[in-house]
């Protein structure tokens, strides 16, 4: 029975201990000054929740780094990674095998319009570099369009097209990536003050660009359907059909990035579905599996697909739709649709986290905005809610960044696991998390906010 397992877990602190020290010793973690933090050890995991070893169990409203969206250890994918390991673990990428083939069929019959063929990565970041090598390849242009405010991943392409600071010590600099502003009303970059006015103004904005730049030299432009690291950024109503209409005048690519907003998180399979879009190649990892096995893709489009029909295309992985990854995204999938877990991450959305967050904003003068969808959400923390001052200013680090810090330290006192990024915490549980749940978690924010709330 769910929480069966933290039920009978007993505090260990020797295991503790020794997890610590080891950890402390050997591991290099990612983002971080290697000397100033204290990864947390973790003993175990069910559903919408994890704990550590004194039995201190917390509500993940972070779902990892947003891809548990079927939550933690469920008991079908955990047998089907089993099933899987007891009778087939790895075959390289040029052999025809079932649960590849199947879970290429899933994601296909999923994804929006013609993209109906699924090239296989190990993550998000790479399925940016594969989308972006097809559409250089596809179009014969060398430069790629992205938004400032953006995260597309941490290898050698997706680093530079990511707007995040995140990538400033590793930009290589190199020609072939122009950058743009994306809506934003609530700070619009655009003097807008209608969802109206913002639209039109970022895709005037976005065509001068391309115009200056030169159409003839640009493969394709890329975004996240809503953008998700940088704020849970929603695209006003028009905004991606004209994105779309202006590649179609110009003959590029359009990418969107479904790593993170995509398999559910929205309460839609894709967040596309919810604009009524379709791109020319989708990229997509986290929730196709929830993480359980690394595994991201593209999804191609007839035309793109074309393009390779007849000659190679340039580029592979050796564990490109590695078993055991397919194994976990069809049993993903397919519990996602028998459960109802789309629905129910819709359901969440629109009658708990929305209206519950609404709510807080109403007592909390440090919330500045409420945005998302789904299981989807963003709160955007101000000192004042007059001037729209952020919290923490742009890319604090160190003492800038106490106001949030102390949110995050009370979020954990709460038993809740947030999610925190520059002045927004993201409000982001598994698709399958229960009323009572969200409930919880509302709470426990509700409590945590104080905490924000004395630096307005
Ligand atoms: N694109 C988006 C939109 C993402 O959110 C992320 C990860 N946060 C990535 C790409 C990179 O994915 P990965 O970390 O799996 O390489």
């Amino acid at each position: 029975a769910p929480g069966q397992r933290f039920a009978q877990f007993q505090p260990d602190p020797a295991a503790k201990a020794a997890v610590h020290a080891a950890d402390r010793a050997h591991v290099f973690h990612s983002w971080s000054a290697q000397g100033l933090i204290d990864p947390l050890p973790i003993a175990g995991a069910e559903g919408s929740y994890f704990w550590d070893y004194d039995g201190n169990r917390f509500l993940d409203f972070s779902s990892q780094l947003v891809n548990t969206n079927i939550g933690h250890q469920h008991p079908k994918v955990v047998a089907a990674i089993q099933e899987q390991a007891g009778r087939l673990c790895t075959l390289a990428p040029g052999f025809a095998v079932d649960v590849r083939a199947e879970a290429a069929r899933l994601i296909a019959e999923r994804t929006p319009g013609d993209l109906d063929k699924i090239f296989f990565t190990n993550a998000g970041a790479e399925a940016v570099e594969h989308a972006v090598r097809m559409a250089r390849v596809h179009t014969g242009r060398p430069k790629v369009m992205s938004a400032y405010r953006s995260y597309h991943g941490a290898t050698a392409a997706a680093i530079n097209l990511t707007g995040d600071p995140r990538r400033w010590a590793s930009d290589t600099g190199t020609a072939g990536v122009v950058r743009f502003w994306g809506p934003f009303l609530y700070r619009s970059h655009f003097h807008a003050t209608t969802e109206a006015e913002e639209c039109e103004r970022a895709l005037a904005h976005l065509e001068e660009t391309i115009l200056f730049e030169g159409p003839q030299s640009i493969a394709a432009i890329i975004l996240e359907t809503i953008v998700g690291t940088a704020g849970v950024l929603m695209p006003p109503a028009g905004y991606l059909a004209g994105v779309r209409a202006i590649c179609d005048r110009y003959g590029i690519v359009f990418i969107l990035d479904e790593v993170m907003a995509g398999f559910g998180r929205t309460g839609t399979w894709f967040a596309a579905d919810l604009f009524d879009v379709t791109p020319d190649l989708l990229t997509f990892a986290k929730g196709v599996n929830s993480g359980y096995v690394p595994l991201g893709g593209v999804a191609i489009s007839g035309a793109i697909a074309a393009t390779f029909d007849q000659r190679p295309y340039p580029g592979g992985l050796t564990y490109s739709g590695h078993p055991l990854a397919c194994a976990s995204a069809v049993a993903t999938i397919n519990t996602m649709a028998e459960e109802g877990i789309v629905e129910n991450a819709a359901r969440i959305g629109a009658d708990v986290l929305g209206p519950g967050l609404r709510e807080l904003a109403e007592r909390h003068p440090s919330i500045g905005e409420v945005r998302g969808a789904g299981v989807f959400w963003a709160l955007d923390l101000v000192r004042d809610r007059e001037t729209r001052e952020p919290l923490v200013p742009y890319n604090a680090t160190g003492a800038d960044n106490q106001p949030m810090a102390e949110f995050a330290a009370a979020c954990k006192k709460q038993g809740l696991w947030p999610f925190v990024n520059m002045n927004r915490t993201h409000v982001v549980p598994a698709c399958t998390v229960t009323e009572a749940e969200a409930k919880d978690g509302l709470a426990a924010l509700d409590e945590a906010l104080n905490a924000a709330d004395a630096h307005t």
